[in-house]
Order: structure tokens, then sequence, then C-alpha cells
């Protein structure tokens, strides 16, 4: 996570660009939100530019030793605590059991809520919290010598969820913080932390996002028109996982994605007859809806590419789509990649033109059937 992934917040992010160059770097920070304004993700990119070697004015560099090690969320001397649902049979009892599930999770969407997490641990209807054994693991972690960091970052996410007596234990190192170990915080319920806790942290409150940056990323990420996004944008008040959820919810999405998976199917089986229909089913749609999902068959075949590489912070896609991506980007080579995204722009140009439409999708059938084996 850098800076430069967070969705608005401009003010924000000046302020924490401007507490790592002047060196004045308050031990405990409590990030506050209401949720979806990106606190975590800033925290994060914070945390990355605090023990960047090369630091440029706006962000981390990317390419020092200590980027390199955040690119993988396993930097020696960066510590998660998180809430989770202890599985006492699996050995799951404290964070560090979870880990690899953690980074991962963290890894593939920058923008997440407790739900999510929930989700990612088969949670069930059990409660997450960070249980009293967790304390011993925080003291043990930060009892540690520095390896190699400027400051040792201690991350906690969702502090209201700790155990009293983790909650204490933490109270205790705020308080006589080891040298140069900082604690970022995150929390969505700031009413439910040890109010010790709470006076004692230097409390950044992260605004719902300006919907103007909410709509300008709908639209870089998932290539929504700007009417939809500024629509889409206006009605998640400032929370992008609100506005990432309307997307992939939307009807109009899912059409598309049911219709490409369709089209790509068709071709592999050589169905001529499913071309055919295809064509038929297509030219009844309008002229705007077969461009847009011309653009979106485009975006599709580019992040099925991007999947390949497991660079998840680089991949778009909602769940349904990831979910088919898993099967299909095998798929999608770098044999193919450029001649299937030049016959899709081709057919959305065709449209443009005002060719016959079931021609246009028909021989587009054709020519992805050549690609797709390649
Ligand atoms: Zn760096």
């Amino acid at each position: 996570m850098y800076f430069k992934d967070i969705i608005g917040q401009e003010e924000v992010k000046n302020r924490l660009i401007q507490s790592a160059r002047s060196g004045i770097v308050p031990h405990a920070q409590l990030f506050t939100e209401n949720g979806g304004a990106g606190a975590f993700p800033l925290a994060l990119a914070y945390a990355r530019y605090l023990n960047c070697q090369a630091r440029g004015s706006e962000d981390a560099c990317g390419k020092c030793p200590s980027c390199l090690k955040f690119n993988e969320l396993a930097h020696p001397d960066l510590h998660f605590v998180f809430p989770i649902i202890s599985k006492k049979e699996k050995k799951k009892e404290v964070c560090d059991d979870y880990i690899s599930e953690w980074r991962e999770f963290l890894l593939d969407r920058p923008y997440f809520s407790l739900d999510d997490w929930l989700n990612e641990m088969d949670a069930g209807n059990s409660q997450a919290i960070i249980y009293s054994k967790e304390s011993d693991e925080i003291i043990r972690k930060l009892s540690l010598k520095i390896y190699e960091a400027d400051y040792r970052i201690l991350f906690v996410w969702l502090p209201e969820k700790l155990h009293p007596t983790c909650a204490n234990k933490l109270l205790k190192i705020i308080e006589e913080p080891p040298a140069n170990t900082v604690i970022l915080m995150v929390s969505e319920t700031p009413d439910l932390i040890l109010g010790t806790i709470l006076s004692r942290a230097q409390r950044i409150h992260v605004r719902p996002i300006q919907t103007e940056a909410i709509a300008q990323a709908l639209i870089q990420l998932y290539h929504l028109e700007p009417q939809d996004a500024m629509q889409i944008a206006h009605l998640a008040d400032g929370n992008f996982l609100q506005a990432v959820e309307a997307i992939s919810m939307g009807e109009e999405n899912q059409f598309f994605l049911e219709q490409f998976k369709g089209m790509m199917r068709n071709s592999w089986s050589r169905n001529v007859k499913g071309m055919k229909e295809m064509g038929d089913l297509m030219a009844g749609i309008g002229r705007e809806r077969q461009k847009n999902f011309l653009a979106y068959c485009q975006h599709l075949i580019r992040e099925n590419f991007i999947y390949r590489f497991q660079a998840p912070e680089m991949n778009y896609m909602n769940k349904e789509e990831s979910h088919f991506s898993v099967k299909f980007s095998p798929f999608v080579n770098e044999r193919n990649v450029f001649d299937l995204m030049d016959e899709l722009a081709k057919a959305e140009r065709h449209i443009t033109q005002n060719v016959n439409s079931k021609m246009v999708f028909f021989d587009l059938g054709l020519r992805i059937t050549v690609l797709i084996k390649k």
C-alpha cells in the first residue's frame, strides 16, 4: 500500500507525510473512521513511508529493502494484531496463527471491512475478538531487538475488540513504549476503546472520502461511465466499500459477466450456434450497451491477464468476477492477450461506426475461437 493508492484524503495524507519527514512521530496513534474511508490503508502506507530508506517527497520508493519487505507485508519489524476466531482444534489461537491468511487478505484488497475478514476466516456465527492470550504475544514481539527498521510498527486493527487483559497490557506499553516503536491503531468504533488508551493516543480522524474522489476511483479502477460513477459515489456517502458493493451487485454488471462467460465458452467449444445466438441477443440491447459491454470485456481480459501475476493490488474485480478468474485466467496469456484486446477494441469501433451488430458479435466470437486456444 502506497499513499498514491489511497482514494482522496489529501489532507490526512499530507499530515502523515509531514510527520514522517519531520521525524515527529507520536508513538501511539489512533486512526478512526466510520468505515470504508481508508483508515487502514492510510496507516499502512504511513508505516511503509516511515521505514522507506529512499523516501520521496510524496511516497515511498518501492525499491529499497524495506519497501520490498512491505510488498509482502513480511517486514520483521512489522507486527499485526487483529480480531480472530479461536479454533483450538486447528491450533489457531493467536494472530500469528492466521498470519498467512491475513497477509493474503490484505494484499488482495486495500479496502475491507470486518465482515470481509470474518468471511475469510470462515467465522460462521462466531464473534471475532483479540483474545487475552494475544497480550503475551505483543509483549514478546516488542521485547525483541529491532532487526533493521527505523520504526518498529505494531498495528492494532480494531482495538475495540481487545480483551480487557490485552487492552491493559497494551496500555502499559503505550505508557512506557520501547524505543523506536510506533503503535498504529485503526478503529471504527472508538467509543468502545478503553478510555485510558484513547487519552494517550494521538487521534487522527479519517473523514468520509470526497464524492469526487470516489467517482474518479470508480472510473479508473472499474471503468465506469463518469455519470454512473458520480451517481454511485454520491450514494456511497464517502464509503468506498459501499460504492464497490453497489457496483458488484449491479444488474448490468451481472449481465455483462454472464455474456462474457458465454462468449468465451462458445469460442472455446467452437459452438457456432451459440455464437449466432449471442449475436442475436446482443443486437437487441442497443449500441450504447453494446459498447459498454465490449469495454467491459477488455477490462476483464486485462484483469485476467494480470491475475496470473498474482499482483492483487493491481487487480480490480468484484467477487463474482474473481471467482470466474480462478478458472478462466489460465486462458489469457502472453501469446493472445494483445490480440484479444485488439479484437474487442475493433468490435467496439465497428459498433460505433454502425456496422451490423449481429455480424460484429458473431465475427468476434469466431476470432476469439482462434485466439483463446493459443
Ligand atoms: Zn523504499
